[in-house]
């Protein structure tokens, strides 16, 4: 839980400021997206001005809520407020994260990251709460705002898409007790299932199969990797391999799974997953990324021969069965 006094003076920083740029971190997710259009909505609905930054391709999953089209990789300008929301460091915002530019003007950091660097001036963290839509659900309560469908679309995806559905460990009683709140003010579940995780395209059912095919069970650990040049033979953008991992965890013999795919540039994306009996914060940290206990990720440099054996051992050295 974080301090109840550190939301109320976020809240009245926000209420004081009249530009408000806020930012979601890069390969973004519902979570990111949501929580950031909904604090948009909501300090629309107050009258401020928004400015609403991500420097990386929109995932198009997540088009369906309103406001979308508005997020682009912009730098910070003559804002007054810094929002920064569901990123753990300032990495991961990529150019949208600019003190120089920023200067002296206040920077919040609203997250949820066990890994989380504090690097705001304020900073709302929560590494308890299954999501930061959680968290931005209390500052919109505590802004006084009451929740347009809007909003309750955009958190509620946050939600549903964090903890998979209300499935993983994280999700608590209060939770469940906002995604009916949210429901009440308009959000639908079947809606955010249909169109996050029922809508993958062809190529990406593809490139789920080439990696079940090739995957690998080393003791408790499963994992599958993908080099550049083989994605781009089934097509498709690189979107959709988000939900490999966790596919590759529904097997019974792993308590850990990993996957790896290889980009443009050479750089190797990297997700992680766990049961609850381990933990693979520690070893995405020690890899340079960071995360959660059961879901985490990095980015590993080249090249991509030996990733794979590099995350399986940083996985021995770090995680405690
Ligand atoms: P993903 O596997 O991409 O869904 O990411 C799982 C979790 O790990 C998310 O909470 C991310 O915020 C975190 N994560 C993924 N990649 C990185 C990274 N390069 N640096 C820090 N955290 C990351
Ligand atoms: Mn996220
Ligand atoms: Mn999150």
């Amino acid at each position: 839980m974080f301090d109840p006094q550190v939301l109320q003076v976020v809240a009245a920083a926000l209420k004081d400021a009249r530009v408000i740029f806020i930012a979601a971190h890069i390969q973004p997710d519902g979570d990111c997206v949501g929580s950031q259009l909904a604090l948009g909505h909501a300090l629309r609905a107050l009258g401020k001005e928004v400015a609403l930054a991500l420097d990386d391709k929109l995932p198009d999953n997540l088009n369906f809520l309103n406001g979308f089209r508005e997020i682009k990789p912009r730098e910070p300008q003559a804002e007054d407020l810094f929002v920064y929301v569901d990123g753990s460091d300032t990495g991961r915002y990529g150019k949208a994260f600019n003190r120089a530019r920023s200067g002296a003007r206040p920077v919040i950091l609203i997250d949820h990251h066990i890994t989380n660097e504090p690097f705001g001036d304020l900073n709302l963290v929560d590494p308890d709460a299954a999501s930061t839509a959680e968290i931005i659900f209390q500052v919109i309560r505590a802004l006084d705002v009451p929740f347009s469908p809007d909003m309750a679309q955009a958190l509620l995806t946050g939600i549903v898409t964090d903890t998979m559905g209300f499935r993983t460990t994280p999700t608590t009683p209060e939770t469940l007790e906002q995604g009916a709140e949210l429901v009440r003010a308009g959000a639908s579940i079947p809606e955010i299932i249909d169109r996050v995780y029922n809508r993958r395209s062809y190529a990406a059912l593809r490139v789920l199969g080439y990696a079940i095919e090739h995957s690998q069970l080393q003791a408790n650990v499963i994992w599958s990797a993908i080099d550049y040049k083989t994605l781009q033979t089934f097509g498709g953008n690189g979107n959709g391999t988000g939900g490999i991992v966790t596919q590759l965890l529904t097997v019974a013999e792993a308590d850990i799974s990993f996957f790896l795919a290889e980009k443009a540039d050479g750089k190797i994306d990297l997700s992680l997953r766990s049961r609850v009996n381990a933990d693979v914060s520690n070893a995405a940290r020690r890899l340079g990324g960071g995360g959660h206990k059961q879901a985490a990720g990095a980015t590993l440099p080249p090249p991509f021969e030996t990733a794979a054996q590099r995350v399986l051992t940083a996985l021995q050295q770090e995680t405690k069965p």
